[in-house]
């Protein structure tokens, strides 16, 4: 949609071109959420893209994903052959509400700070360990590990002007086995649950990750895989009813129901080995 508030966009070829923050200022990476709705407090779109940040790196140390690195390319990544969990890469680039044309515009960076709960590159680079490097207007960039960025639905620990500008997934968490599981009222549709089981390699550890069906990302790591009854408990005494998300893409009550069912699939996958 046009967005009749905008007076001005600025393409700047440095963040710290950016700087005396001001209230009516967005940064604009993809703008498909930008553009969806209403601005009304928006002035000044602040383009991403002019800062040619390269989209994807990879290191012995892992991979270094640029916010502005679009979904569609992410999802085209060709990882090293000892990155077990790659996969899960492209599980979760196919797990948005998302024609071809959105994809090939939409952001992960723009995915992570629109914190919903289903974002599913904010379930991926959660379940991956990943850490998220934040430029502050004023200050020292800072590391904010990805399980603490969002803090509730479309709420993340951003202050005014701080700018997501990559995110670092570490080659020990994309060496690790993997299971997932997701569900959606309608296919292709926006996630209702989402849960990512890793494991590393010679362990019996199990790192179990819920989105979608909770407002922002839990979390529960295992020294071993639990039991069935474990498990639940755990579970339960970490996450509370009040936890999970009631919206029109499944109750609370049907969110926490799903993630019992799933956990359980996720924990004997990973304890028996993939189901034949
Ligand atoms: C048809 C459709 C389907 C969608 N389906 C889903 C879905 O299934 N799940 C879901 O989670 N979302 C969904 N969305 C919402 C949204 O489009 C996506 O989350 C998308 O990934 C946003 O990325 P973008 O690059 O287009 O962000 P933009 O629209 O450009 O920006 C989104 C917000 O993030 C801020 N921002 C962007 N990049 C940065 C950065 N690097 N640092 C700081 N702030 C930044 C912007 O200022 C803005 O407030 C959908 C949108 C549409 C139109």
């Amino acid at each position: 949609m046009n967005l009749n508030t905008i007076t001005e966009i600025k393409r700047p070829s440095s963040a710290n071109d950016i700087y005396g923050w001001r209230e009516g200022y967005a940064w604009l990476a993809g703008g498909t959420w930008l553009f969806s709705t209403p601005q009304i407090g928006t002035d000044t779109l602040i383009d991403l893209e002019s800062l040619r940040w390269p989209a994807l790196q990879v290191s012995s140390d892992g991979l270094e994903i640029a916010a502005t690195c679009t979904i569609a390319e992410l999802d085209r990544f060709k990882a090293p052959a000892d990155w077990a969990a790659t996969p899960l890469i492209r599980l979760c680039c196919h797990s948005l509400l998302m024609s071809f044309k959105i994809s090939n515009a939409a952001t992960v960076g723009g995915n992570i700070c629109m914190s919903l709960p289903a974002g599913s590159m904010i379930s991926l680079t959660v379940a991956l360990e990943g850490v998220y490097t934040l430029w502050p207007r004023d200050a020292k960039p800072r590391n904010v590990a990805a399980i603490d960025f969002v803090t509730g639905n479309h709420a993340n620990v951003l202050s005014p002007g701080e700018l997501l500008r990559s995110i670092h997934l570490p080659a020990n968490a994309l060496s690790k086995r993997f299971a997932f599981r997701r569900f959606s009222l309608t296919h292709l549709g926006r996630s209702a649950v989402l849960l990512i089981g890793t494991q590393a390699v010679h362990s019996e550890d199990l790192l179990l990750t819920i989105t979608a069906a909770t407002a922002r990302p839990m979390q529960l790591h295992f020294d071993r895989v639990p039991v069935a009854t474990e498990l639940r408990d755990t579970i339960q005494a970490h996450i509370s009813d009040a936890d999970y998300f009631n919206d029109v893409h499944g109750s609370a009550a049907y969110k926490r129901h799903l993630t019992y069912y799933y956990a359980e699939q996720i924990r004997a996958e990973l304890q028996h080995g993939p189901p034949a």
